[in-house]
This record gives C-alpha cells, sequence and structure tokens, in this order.
C-alpha cells in the first residue's frame, strides 16, 4: 500500500506501507479526499506547527473521506462501501479535559498528521469507528473532506456566542475564514465584514455573504469602525495566522465584544494592543480545533446553506499531491483550498 510521507521541509518520499487491519471497533478506510489545511502547510515549510517539530516521517493530512473497507469487531453503524467523513482526533476519553467535555483539549490526544501520528496521504487506513461519519446521499467525497475545516469554523462562531443580528468582522478569507463568514451568516449575524489582501479571496468572501470586503491597506480598522458608526463589532474573528489580523481584530471589536482566533502563528507568538483590548474589557477566545461538530457540519452541508464547492479551486490526483502542497504554500493560481483525490479502492 502506497503512502505519502514528508522527510524534510517540502521534500516527501512515497513508501510502500504494511496493509492496515481492523481491530475490534475499528474500520479500515480506503482514502478517496484529502484537504490540504493550513496547519499542513506549516508543516511542509518549515518542518514543524508551533512547538510540534518533524523528527521522523510523516504521513500528512487530517481532513479526509473514504470508503469503509472492512470493520472490525462489534462494529455495526457503517458497512463496507459506505462513504464516509472521518474525524481525525483521536481524544483520550478519560483526561481531566475529556471528563469535562472538552475532548479537543485533551492531554493525549492522537490527531492525524501531527508528528508523531501519521495522517491521511495514504491508500488505506484504520480508524475507530466512533469517529466515522457516514456522508448524506447529496454529499461527495470532495466535500466529505470538507467537513473537518467547517466543523473548525462552527466552534470558532460557538466560541463567539453570535447572536442574531450582530455583526461581524473576519479578518482572513483563506478556507477557515470563508467558512467562518458562511456559518455566521448562517447562525443570523446581520452584518458581515472581510478582511483580506488577496483580491479573488475578497471576491470570494462577496459572494459567499459578505457585505463588505477590504484590502489590509493600514487603513482596514479605521474602514470597519466608519463603518460600523465607531462603535466596533459584536464579534471578530481571526483566521489568517498573521500578527496583523489578530491586532486589527483587537482594534475593531466593539466595547464588551468577543475576538476570536482561530489562525495559528508561524512564529508561535500572538501579541496585540494590551491597552485597547483591556479598555473594552474583551473576552478574547482561543479556538482549538473543535468540540463534537461532525453532526452539525454534515447537517449545514446537506442544507446547502454552507457553499462548500466554491471553495475547492483546486482537485489534485493522489499521484501528484505534493503539488498540491506547493500550490497552497504559494497561494499560487489563485488557490483557496486544494482537495487531493485518490481513485484507488
Ligand atoms: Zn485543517
Ligand atoms: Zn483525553
Amino acid at each position: 500500500m502506497r503512502a505519502l510521507r514528508l522527510t524534510a521541509p517540502r521534500t516527501f518520499q512515497w513508501d510502500d506501507d504494511p496493509e492496515p487491519l481492523p481491530g475490534p471497533g475499528e474500520v479500515v478506510i480506503a482514502v478517496r479526499a484529502v484537504g490540504v489545511c493550513a496547519s499542513d502547510i506549516h508543516m511542509y515549510s518549515h518542518g514543524r506547527i508551533g512547538d510540534t517539530a518533524l523528527q521522523s516521517p510523516l504521513i500528512l493530512g487530517h481532513e479526509l473521506s473514504g470508503v469503509i473497507a472492512a470493520t472490525g469487531l462489534g462494529v455495526t453503524h457503517v458497512k463496507v462501501g459506505q462513504l464516509v467523513a472521518v474525524d481525525p482526533a483521536v481524544p483520550c476519553g478519560t483526561c481531566e479535559p475529556c471528563s469535562e467535555g472538552n475532548p479537543n483539549l485533551c492531554r493525549d490526544l492522537r490527531f492525524f498528521g501531527t508528528w508523531p501520528y501519521d495522517g491521511a496521504l495514504r491508500e488505506r487506513l484504520s480508524h475507530p469507528a466512533n469517529l466515522i461519519h457516514p456522508l448524506g446521499e447529496s454529499l461527495t467525497a470532495v466535500d466529505g473532506a470538507m467537513l473537518e475545516p467547517l466543523g473548525v469554523a462552527i466552534h470558532a462562531v460557538d466560541l463567539g456566542h453570535l447572536r442574531p443580528g450582530c455583526s461581524v468582522s473576519i479578518h482572513g478569507c483563506g478556507p477557515i475564514g470563508l467558512l467562518v463568514l458562511q456559518v455566521a451568516r448562517a447562525a443570523g449575524a446581520a452584518r458581515l465584514l472581510a478582511v483580506e489582501p488577496i483580491p479573488g479571496r475578497r471576491a470570494m468572501a462577496l459572494k459567499m455573504g459578505a457585505d463588505h470586503a477590504i484590502d489590509v491597506d493600514g487603513s482596514q480598522v479605521e474602514q470597519i469602525l466608519r463603518w460600523t458608526g465607531g462603535r466596533g463589532v459584536d464579534v471578530a474573528f481571526e483566521a489568517a495566522g498573521e500578527n496583523q489580523a489578530v491586532e486589527d481584530a483587537v482594534e475593531v471589536a466593539k466595547p464588551g465584544g468577543r475576538v476570536v482566533l482561530v489562525g495559528i502563528p508561524a512564529d508561535d507568538r500572538t501579541h496585540f494592543r494590551a491597552s485597547a483590548a483591556r479598555r473594552k474589557g474583551l473576552t478574547i477566545l482561543l479556538c482549538r480545533r473543535m468540540r463534537h461538530a461532525y453532526p452539525r457540519a454534515m447537517g449545514l452541508a446537506e442544507s446547502g446553506r454552507i457553499d462548500l464547492r466554491t471553495l475547492v479551486t483546486h482537485r489534485v490526483p493522489m499521484e501528484e499531491a505534493p503539488h498540491g502542497f506547493d500550490l497552497v504554500e504559494r497561494r499560487a493560481d489563485g488557490v483557496v483550498k486544494a482537495v487531493i483525490e485518490s481513485s484507488a479502492s
């Protein structure tokens, strides 16, 4: 079975791996679609994400769907041949955060494609059956791979305590920002403003429901404040992984407002003007993956209220997966989301 491993920054090798077998309560998935995430790109470009470094070759990829190829003992809710989305996070289930209902904060989390845990860029893999979600009939394998980032966006909006009629700014319109935008709109935000330096992504934000989309040209804070009559927005979402976006989000949130930080900074540091945050008594929330958001992600995707397909600008065959990473790293060719597809069964 073929598997693609990152061995050093920007360097992949194809390996011949042993076939996975389903243990009790597990299934084997034949991988069909894997999204390339900005977090994969941190590992790809620098061999690290935050304080987690690549210490041995690693299979990347955590946004995936596939077809059930085999089921282990005791698995009843999925059948061989079913198209499914795969929750890539395996929490221990027993630590204090898990017991408190925060499996996303598990102290012993095994997460696909985060060293030392291999991810999805291989032909087949085994996984606990309780983390498998059969796809609704209207959804494709590529849609299924988008449920993970959609789940992250849902979690971010949950953290923002978005209320009907509120005003929202979104700083950074990559895949996550554009999903946050759409989920915020579905959750009842009345006014949505997107901030993004790449023109094509601003156009996409407008298409996906932003009232305004503005450039990062040094006047963005002033523009947002003017747009809100000087009041500021109820909730500001940062989804750029750039510190400028964090600074802007803090500056434009209203007194008593919320700022949700979703992006991952390359230099592992987040900073903002303390007085701006303190005087306004802001609530600043850090988004860590998601908390049981798959059923809602599935519901939103099936309802058609969220446009996943326009976000997928590039579909790359598995054999050319390294090209997909290069494309996303360079943000070349108008890429928003690249999904790697496998036709092998
Ligand atoms: Zn991701
Ligand atoms: Zn745990």
